[in-house]
């Protein structure tokens, strides 16, 4: 790795329904590559939980305890919570008594939708992709004002989908004032916002959120930003990390945080 602290804190292990590799191998995979930090980050689907999520999320914190990670690796314990603000009693379900690192709070749906993944958006009707973004906005919203967690997940996730999948183009301009309105938020919160490098291996090829928006929260007085590649197999772990440290360097920024019991450790973007 060309930077010393390359560091990944956000993925995912089989514990997740879509995730496809053991915990121990993701952890072999995070040594392998050098990674200075490695966080793993589940997923916890609050408004599934009952039914879905109580028991992996049961699982995956014991495999986390059980695992013995190779020498040297810094591993955290981390949980991807999707749409805490939709269901804030199965949120704190998910949290309580289990002693996490890092928390990443995440929008994958709106209320009564499914995943942004799983949405037509070809002859859709006038307005229609404008107003999921408007609704997606005001969720990130209510998510920062929950506040549970520690770092902003992928923001612009539907233009994976919209964008990336569909190629139908988005203006985020008409968005200006609602995404500042988020990353203002999220700053007086004291929240991270997090840079996920899936996009540069996927059809839209940029990070989530990109480099105008990293460039925008830094103006704003962002600080504090997260790094994940959003892998799903130890194949991808790591990828597009390095790209997502050029990217903030060029944003300005000269440090990112990992974090260690809730608590942000900054480290140089060298
Ligand atoms: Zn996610
Ligand atoms: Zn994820």
């Amino acid at each position: 790795m060309k930077y010393k602290f390359a560091s990944d804190c956000h993925n995912h292990s089989a514990c997740s329904p879509d995730g496809h590799d053991a915990i121990a191998a993701m952890c072999a995979r995070a040594a392998e590559l050098g990674l200075y930090a490695y966080t793993l980050t589940d997923h916890c689907e609050c408004q599934k939980y009952e039914e879905r999520y109580r028991a992996r999320v049961e699982n995956a914190w014991a495999q986390m305890g059980a695992v013995r990670p190779p020498e040297g690796l810094r591993f955290y314990r981390g949980i991807e919570l999707g749409q805490p603000n939709q269901d804030t009693a199965s949120a704190k379900a998910a949290l309580e008594g289990r002693g996490y690192d890092f928390v990443i709070g995440s929008v994958h749906n709106i209320r009564d939708y499914e995943d942004f993944f799983f949405l037509e958006y070809k002859d859709a009707p006038a307005g229609y992709i404008g107003s999921l973004l408007e609704t997606y906005w005001r969720e990130l919203l209510e998510l920062i004002a929950w506040g549970d967690f520690d770092s902003l997940g992928h923001l612009t996730y539907p233009l994976r989908y919209i964008e990336g999948e569909h190629g139908i183009p988005v203006d985020l301009k008409r968005h200006r004032e609602a995404i500042d309105g988020v990353l203002s938020a999220l700053i007086r919160a004291g929240k991270a916002l997090e840079v996920n490098t899936s996009g540069l291996r996927q059809k839209i090829g940029r990070t989530l959120p990109d480099l105008p928006l990293l460039k925008r929260y830094r103006e704003l007085g962002g600080r504090l930003v997260t790094l994940g590649s959003d892998a799903h197999s130890t194949a991808d772990l790591g990828k597009g990390i390095e790209e997502g440290m050029d990217v903030l360097r060029e944003a300005g920024f000269t440090e990112f945080a990992i974090y260690e019991k809730r608590q942000p450790r900054m480290l140089p973007l060298e």
